[in-house]
Protein backbone atom coordinates (compact mmCIF):
# COMPACT_ATOMS: atom_id res chain seq x y z
CA UNK A 1 0.00 0.00 0.00
CA UNK A 2 1.03 3.66 -0.70
CA UNK A 3 2.61 4.76 2.18
CA UNK A 4 0.76 7.78 3.09
CA UNK A 5 -2.41 6.54 2.45
CA UNK A 6 -1.43 3.38 5.39
CA UNK A 7 -0.36 5.98 7.67
CA UNK A 8 -3.43 8.06 6.79
CA UNK A 9 -5.69 5.18 7.83
CA UNK A 10 -3.64 4.28 10.98
CA UNK A 11 -4.18 7.78 11.98
CA UNK A 12 -7.84 7.84 11.46
CA UNK A 13 -8.37 4.41 13.32
CA UNK A 14 -7.34 6.32 16.65
CA UNK A 15 -10.36 8.37 17.72
CA UNK A 16 -8.19 10.99 18.85
CA UNK A 17 -10.93 13.84 19.63
CA UNK A 18 -10.02 17.04 20.95
CA UNK A 19 -7.79 17.22 23.09
CA UNK A 20 -7.08 13.15 22.93
CA UNK A 21 -4.28 12.19 20.94
CA UNK A 22 -4.62 8.61 21.46
CA UNK A 23 -1.59 7.77 20.01
CA UNK A 24 -0.96 9.63 16.89
CA UNK A 25 1.62 11.76 17.63
CA UNK A 26 3.80 8.77 18.86
CA UNK A 27 3.35 6.52 16.19
CA UNK A 28 4.57 9.51 13.85
CA UNK A 29 7.20 10.58 16.14
CA UNK A 30 8.44 6.42 15.71
CA UNK A 31 8.48 6.96 11.95
CA UNK A 32 10.63 10.27 12.30
CA UNK A 33 12.88 9.12 14.71
CA UNK A 34 13.93 6.06 12.46
CA UNK A 35 14.54 8.49 9.45
CA UNK A 36 16.84 10.25 11.69
CA UNK A 37 14.55 13.59 13.43
CA UNK A 38 14.87 14.32 16.32
CA UNK A 39 11.90 14.12 18.65
CA UNK A 40 10.12 15.72 21.18
CA UNK A 41 6.71 15.00 22.80
CA UNK A 42 5.90 18.63 24.40
CA UNK A 43 2.55 18.48 27.06
CA UNK A 44 0.76 21.50 28.58
CA UNK A 45 -2.38 20.61 30.19
CA UNK A 46 -4.08 18.02 28.66
CA UNK A 47 -2.30 18.55 25.33
CA UNK A 48 -0.17 16.86 23.56
CA UNK A 49 2.29 18.34 21.07
CA UNK A 50 5.18 17.30 19.07
CA UNK A 51 8.04 18.58 17.63
CA UNK A 52 10.23 16.90 15.13
CA UNK A 53 13.35 18.69 13.31
CA UNK A 54 15.84 17.44 11.03
CA UNK A 55 19.62 19.69 10.46
CA UNK A 56 20.55 22.64 13.16
CA UNK A 57 20.91 25.43 10.50
CA UNK A 58 18.79 27.81 9.14
CA UNK A 59 16.77 28.64 7.33
CA UNK A 60 13.87 26.24 9.16
CA UNK A 61 11.09 25.03 7.16
CA UNK A 62 7.97 23.68 9.13
CA UNK A 63 4.83 21.93 8.38
CA UNK A 64 2.54 22.70 10.87
CA UNK A 65 -0.95 20.54 11.43
CA UNK A 66 -2.89 18.65 14.49
CA UNK A 67 -3.96 15.37 14.90
CA UNK A 68 -6.78 16.13 16.66
CA UNK A 69 -10.48 15.60 15.29
CA UNK A 70 -14.04 17.27 15.74
CA UNK A 71 -16.76 14.78 17.22
CA UNK A 72 -17.97 12.44 14.56
CA UNK A 73 -21.76 13.64 15.65
CA UNK A 74 -24.35 10.81 15.66
CA UNK A 75 -22.82 7.40 14.43
CA UNK A 76 -25.92 6.27 12.53
CA UNK A 77 -25.32 9.31 10.25
CA UNK A 78 -22.08 7.71 9.06
CA UNK A 79 -21.98 5.01 6.00
CA UNK A 80 -18.95 3.36 7.87
CA UNK A 81 -17.79 4.15 11.26
CA UNK A 82 -15.76 7.30 11.66
CA UNK A 83 -13.12 5.87 13.46
CA UNK A 84 -12.73 2.64 10.79
CA UNK A 85 -11.00 4.08 7.84
CA UNK A 86 -12.96 2.48 4.58
CA UNK A 87 -11.86 3.43 1.38
CA UNK A 88 -14.66 3.64 -1.29
CA UNK A 89 -14.80 4.85 -5.28
CA UNK A 90 -11.53 6.08 -4.49
CA UNK A 91 -12.10 8.08 -1.49
CA UNK A 92 -10.95 7.07 2.14
CA UNK A 93 -13.63 8.07 4.48
CA UNK A 94 -13.60 8.85 8.32
CA UNK A 95 -13.19 11.36 10.60
CA UNK A 96 -10.13 13.56 10.23
CA UNK A 97 -9.76 12.08 6.56
CA UNK A 98 -9.44 15.85 5.24
CA UNK A 99 -9.18 17.90 7.83
CA UNK A 100 -6.37 17.09 8.58
CA UNK A 101 -4.50 13.54 9.13
CA UNK A 102 -4.20 12.66 5.11
CA UNK A 103 -1.97 15.98 4.98
CA UNK A 104 -0.43 14.95 8.25
CA UNK A 105 0.46 11.64 6.76
CA UNK A 106 1.16 13.48 3.23
CA UNK A 107 3.77 15.79 5.32
CA UNK A 108 5.14 12.74 7.06
CA UNK A 109 6.00 10.75 4.24
CA UNK A 110 7.34 13.52 2.46
CA UNK A 111 9.71 14.70 4.75
CA UNK A 112 10.69 11.07 5.28
CA UNK A 113 11.34 11.10 1.47
CA UNK A 114 13.37 14.36 1.64
CA UNK A 115 15.65 13.54 4.10
CA UNK A 116 16.20 9.98 2.39
CA UNK A 117 17.42 12.04 -0.91
CA UNK A 118 18.93 14.37 0.40
CA UNK A 119 20.39 13.38 3.84
CA UNK A 120 22.99 16.23 3.45
CA UNK A 121 20.22 18.96 2.94
CA UNK A 122 20.81 22.78 3.47
CA UNK A 123 19.07 24.59 6.56
CA UNK A 124 16.42 22.30 8.66
CA UNK A 125 12.81 20.88 7.85
CA UNK A 126 10.48 20.20 10.93
CA UNK A 127 7.23 19.02 11.86
CA UNK A 128 4.92 21.14 14.40
CA UNK A 129 2.17 18.84 15.59
CA UNK A 130 -0.83 19.38 18.33
CA UNK A 131 -3.84 17.81 19.22
CA UNK A 132 -5.77 21.08 20.67
CA UNK A 133 -6.35 23.00 17.05
CA UNK A 134 -10.11 22.45 17.07
CA UNK A 135 -10.23 23.19 20.46
CA UNK A 136 -9.81 26.01 22.72
CA UNK A 137 -6.04 26.58 21.36
CA UNK A 138 -4.40 27.49 24.36
CA UNK A 139 -2.01 24.82 25.08
CA UNK A 140 -1.11 23.77 21.70
CA UNK A 141 0.83 25.24 18.75
CA UNK A 142 1.61 28.83 20.61
CA UNK A 143 2.89 27.14 23.50
CA UNK A 144 5.67 24.58 21.41
CA UNK A 145 6.17 28.62 19.60
CA UNK A 146 7.15 30.20 22.77
CA UNK A 147 9.37 27.37 23.87
CA UNK A 148 11.06 27.42 20.79
CA UNK A 149 11.35 31.14 20.83
CA UNK A 150 12.92 30.69 24.22
CA UNK A 151 15.80 28.38 22.60
CA UNK A 152 16.28 30.59 19.76
CA UNK A 153 14.49 28.29 17.29
CA UNK A 154 12.91 30.56 14.88
CA UNK A 155 10.84 29.51 11.67
CA UNK A 156 11.63 30.98 8.78
CA UNK A 157 8.91 29.54 6.42
CA UNK A 158 5.47 27.56 7.66
CA UNK A 159 3.65 25.30 5.82
CA UNK A 160 0.24 24.34 7.37
CA UNK A 161 -1.66 21.18 6.12
CA UNK A 162 -5.24 22.47 6.41
CA UNK A 163 -7.87 21.57 3.47
CA UNK A 164 -7.13 25.25 1.52
CA UNK A 165 -8.63 23.50 -1.16
CA UNK A 166 -12.32 24.04 -2.95
CA UNK A 167 -13.63 21.61 -5.63
CA UNK A 168 -9.78 20.15 -6.73
CA UNK A 169 -6.53 19.80 -5.16
CA UNK A 170 -4.34 22.59 -6.28
CA UNK A 171 -6.72 25.41 -7.03
CA UNK A 172 -6.62 27.34 -3.82
CA UNK A 173 -3.85 28.41 -1.46
CA UNK A 174 -4.34 30.53 1.70
CA UNK A 175 -1.59 33.10 2.21
CA UNK A 176 -3.36 35.01 4.70
CA UNK A 177 -6.20 34.96 7.10
CA UNK A 178 -8.91 37.65 8.46
CA UNK A 179 -8.14 38.62 12.18
CA UNK A 180 -11.05 37.18 14.37
CA UNK A 181 -12.38 39.87 17.40
CA UNK A 182 -14.98 38.46 19.76
CA UNK A 183 -17.16 40.56 21.50
CA UNK A 184 -19.89 39.45 24.52
CA UNK A 185 -22.04 42.57 25.36
CA UNK A 186 -24.45 42.42 28.20
CA UNK A 187 -26.81 45.04 28.39
CA UNK A 188 -28.08 46.18 31.58
CA UNK A 189 -31.57 47.01 31.99
CA UNK A 190 -34.19 46.88 35.19
CA UNK A 191 -36.40 43.73 35.39
CA UNK A 192 -40.23 44.47 35.93
CA UNK A 193 -44.13 43.63 34.96
CA UNK A 194 -44.72 43.98 31.35
CA UNK A 195 -48.01 45.80 32.56
CA UNK A 196 -45.90 48.53 34.32
CA UNK A 197 -43.19 48.96 31.81
CA UNK A 198 -42.68 52.70 33.07
CA UNK A 199 -41.35 51.12 36.56
CA UNK A 200 -39.24 49.07 34.66
CA UNK A 201 -36.31 49.13 31.75
CA UNK A 202 -36.93 46.96 29.14
CA UNK A 203 -33.20 46.43 27.07
CA UNK A 204 -34.65 44.50 24.50
CA UNK A 205 -36.01 47.31 23.20
CA UNK A 206 -32.84 49.46 24.37
CA UNK A 207 -31.17 47.49 22.59
CA UNK A 208 -32.93 47.06 19.42
CA UNK A 209 -32.17 49.98 17.49
CA UNK A 210 -28.16 49.30 18.44
CA UNK A 211 -28.59 46.45 17.01
CA UNK A 212 -29.71 47.32 13.50
CA UNK A 213 -26.85 50.35 13.77
CA UNK A 214 -24.14 48.06 14.15
CA UNK A 215 -25.49 45.16 11.91
CA UNK A 216 -25.48 47.77 9.07
CA UNK A 217 -22.32 49.64 9.48
CA UNK A 218 -19.78 49.67 6.58
CA UNK A 219 -16.64 49.04 8.92
CA UNK A 220 -14.55 49.10 5.29
CA UNK A 221 -13.99 48.01 2.04
CA UNK A 222 -11.51 45.51 2.42
CA UNK A 223 -8.27 45.56 0.25
CA UNK A 224 -6.70 43.59 -2.68
CA UNK A 225 -5.99 40.97 -0.80
CA UNK A 226 -9.18 40.99 2.09
CA UNK A 227 -12.60 41.01 1.74
CA UNK A 228 -14.30 43.87 4.17
CA UNK A 229 -14.69 43.44 7.47
CA UNK A 230 -17.98 42.07 8.42
CA UNK A 231 -20.11 41.44 12.22
CA UNK A 232 -22.14 38.73 12.81
CA UNK A 233 -23.95 37.75 15.62
CA UNK A 234 -24.14 35.02 16.88
CA UNK A 235 -26.35 34.28 20.21
CA UNK A 236 -28.66 36.81 21.62
CA UNK A 237 -30.23 35.98 24.97
CA UNK A 238 -32.92 37.98 26.88
CA UNK A 239 -36.14 37.22 29.06
CA UNK A 240 -37.46 34.75 31.95
CA UNK A 241 -39.27 32.47 29.75
CA UNK A 242 -42.93 34.14 31.85
CA UNK A 243 -44.66 36.53 28.74
CA UNK A 244 -45.20 38.77 31.88
CA UNK A 245 -41.82 39.54 32.81
CA UNK A 246 -39.39 42.84 31.67
CA UNK A 247 -36.04 41.02 31.43
CA UNK A 248 -33.58 42.95 33.63
CA UNK A 249 -30.49 42.10 30.84
CA UNK A 250 -29.85 40.75 27.59
CA UNK A 251 -26.57 39.26 26.71
CA UNK A 252 -25.30 38.98 23.10
CA UNK A 253 -22.18 37.61 21.21
CA UNK A 254 -20.83 39.38 18.26
CA UNK A 255 -17.64 37.93 16.02
CA UNK A 256 -15.56 40.48 13.55
CA UNK A 257 -13.82 38.85 10.50
CA UNK A 258 -11.45 41.78 9.64
CA UNK A 259 -8.36 42.81 7.37
CA UNK A 260 -5.56 45.02 8.04
CA UNK A 261 -7.47 47.89 7.21
CA UNK A 262 -9.38 48.69 10.31
CA UNK A 263 -7.36 47.30 13.15
CA UNK A 264 -9.03 45.78 16.10
CA UNK A 265 -8.92 48.60 18.48
CA UNK A 266 -10.84 51.10 15.79
CA UNK A 267 -13.10 48.26 15.77
CA UNK A 268 -13.35 48.08 18.94
CA UNK A 269 -13.89 52.08 19.75
CA UNK A 270 -16.38 52.44 17.00
CA UNK A 271 -18.56 49.77 18.53
CA UNK A 272 -18.35 51.61 21.75
CA UNK A 273 -19.06 55.03 20.38
CA UNK A 274 -22.49 52.82 18.78
CA UNK A 275 -23.58 51.29 21.63
CA UNK A 276 -22.83 55.41 23.76
CA UNK A 277 -24.68 57.07 21.03
CA UNK A 278 -27.67 54.87 22.02
CA UNK A 279 -27.47 56.06 25.66
CA UNK A 280 -27.23 51.96 26.92
CA UNK A 281 -25.84 50.82 30.02
CA UNK A 282 -23.40 47.80 29.15
CA UNK A 283 -20.54 45.65 29.89
CA UNK A 284 -18.33 44.67 27.28
CA UNK A 285 -15.71 41.80 27.19
CA UNK A 286 -13.24 41.66 24.47
CA UNK A 287 -11.99 38.40 23.21
CA UNK A 288 -8.63 38.80 20.42
CA UNK A 289 -8.65 35.23 18.48
CA UNK A 290 -6.18 35.87 16.09
CA UNK A 291 -4.75 38.95 14.36
CA UNK A 292 -5.34 39.05 10.33
CA UNK A 293 -1.88 38.24 8.33
CA UNK A 294 -0.50 38.63 4.76
CA UNK A 295 2.45 36.13 4.08
CA UNK A 296 4.42 38.38 0.93
CA UNK A 297 5.94 36.68 -2.05
CA UNK A 298 9.29 34.79 -1.27
CA UNK A 299 11.11 31.47 -1.63
CA UNK A 300 8.06 28.91 0.31
CA UNK A 301 5.13 30.63 -2.13
CA UNK A 302 7.24 30.00 -5.25
CA UNK A 303 8.08 26.60 -4.34
CA UNK A 304 4.77 25.39 -3.34
CA UNK A 305 3.24 27.24 -6.26
CA UNK A 306 5.64 25.23 -8.78
CA UNK A 307 5.54 22.00 -7.28
CA UNK A 308 1.57 22.47 -7.74
CA UNK A 309 1.86 23.82 -10.96
CA UNK A 310 4.12 20.49 -11.65
CA UNK A 311 1.46 18.09 -9.47
CA UNK A 312 -1.65 19.15 -10.73
CA UNK A 313 -1.53 21.88 -13.65
CA UNK A 314 -2.87 24.21 -11.56
CA UNK A 315 -1.53 27.86 -10.73
CA UNK A 316 -3.33 28.02 -7.54
CA UNK A 317 -5.42 31.34 -6.54
CA UNK A 318 -4.32 33.09 -3.45
CA UNK A 319 -7.16 33.59 -0.90
CA UNK A 320 -7.34 34.65 2.55
CA UNK A 321 -10.86 33.87 3.56
CA UNK A 322 -12.13 31.14 5.57
CA UNK A 323 -11.65 30.12 9.55
CA UNK A 324 -8.87 30.75 11.23
CA UNK A 325 -6.19 28.28 11.72
CA UNK A 326 -2.90 27.70 13.66
CA UNK A 327 -1.20 29.69 10.89
CA UNK A 328 -1.86 32.74 13.25
CA UNK A 329 0.20 31.99 15.89
CA UNK A 330 3.35 31.07 13.77
CA UNK A 331 2.79 34.72 11.26
CA UNK A 332 3.77 36.83 14.35
CA UNK A 333 6.68 35.27 15.11
CA UNK A 334 7.94 36.21 11.76
CA UNK A 335 7.54 33.60 9.57
CA UNK A 336 6.33 33.07 6.23
CA UNK A 337 3.12 30.95 6.59
CA UNK A 338 0.86 29.87 3.61
CA UNK A 339 -1.37 27.18 4.15
CA UNK A 340 -2.27 24.20 1.63
CA UNK A 341 -4.03 20.89 1.53
CA UNK A 342 -6.94 18.65 0.09
CA UNK A 343 -10.38 20.07 -0.88
CA UNK A 344 -12.45 20.91 2.72
CA UNK A 345 -16.02 20.15 1.02
CA UNK A 346 -16.72 17.45 3.27
CA UNK A 347 -14.63 18.29 6.68
CA UNK A 348 -16.50 18.65 10.01
CA UNK A 349 -19.10 16.64 8.19
CA UNK A 350 -20.31 13.21 8.49
CA UNK A 351 -18.81 10.69 5.95
CA UNK A 352 -15.49 13.33 5.79
CA UNK A 353 -13.31 11.67 2.80
CA UNK A 354 -10.64 12.75 1.21
CA UNK A 355 -9.52 11.11 -2.35
CA UNK A 356 -6.79 8.31 -1.94
CA UNK A 357 -4.79 10.03 -5.51
CA UNK A 358 -4.83 13.14 -3.80
CA UNK A 359 -2.70 11.61 -0.77
CA UNK A 360 -0.41 10.76 -3.18
CA UNK A 361 -0.14 13.80 -4.64
CA UNK A 362 -0.35 16.18 -1.56
CA UNK A 363 3.11 13.96 -0.55
CA UNK A 364 5.19 14.81 -3.72
CA UNK A 365 3.71 18.51 -4.16
CA UNK A 366 4.83 18.60 -0.25
CA UNK A 367 8.63 16.69 -0.90
CA UNK A 368 8.74 18.84 -4.32
CA UNK A 369 7.96 22.56 -1.73
CA UNK A 370 11.18 21.63 0.28
CA UNK A 371 13.54 20.80 -2.57
CA UNK A 372 12.51 23.37 -4.48
CA UNK A 373 13.30 25.87 -1.87
CA UNK A 374 16.59 24.70 -1.31
CA UNK A 375 16.62 23.85 -5.58
CA UNK A 376 17.97 20.55 -5.08
ZN1 LIG B 1 -7.92 21.51 10.67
Amino acid sequence: MEPTLALAMELIGRASVTPDDAGCQTHIAGLLSAAGFHTESLVFGEVTNLWARHGTSAPLVVFLGHTDVVPPGPLADWTTPPFVPAIRDGMLYGRGAADMKGAVAAFVQALIGFVHRHPGHPGSVGLLLTSDEEGPAVNGTIQVLKTLASRGESIDYCLVGEPSCQATLGDTVKNGRRGSLNGELVIHGVQGHVAYPERADNPITRFAPALQSLVSMAWDQGSADFPPTRLQFSHIEAGTGADNVIPGRLRALFNLRYGPATPADVLRARIEEVLAAHKLRYTLTWRLSGEPFLSTDGPLKAALAASILAETGHAPHYSTGGGTSDGRFVAPFGAQVLEFGPPNGSIHKVNEAVSVDDLARLTRIYQGTLERIWAL
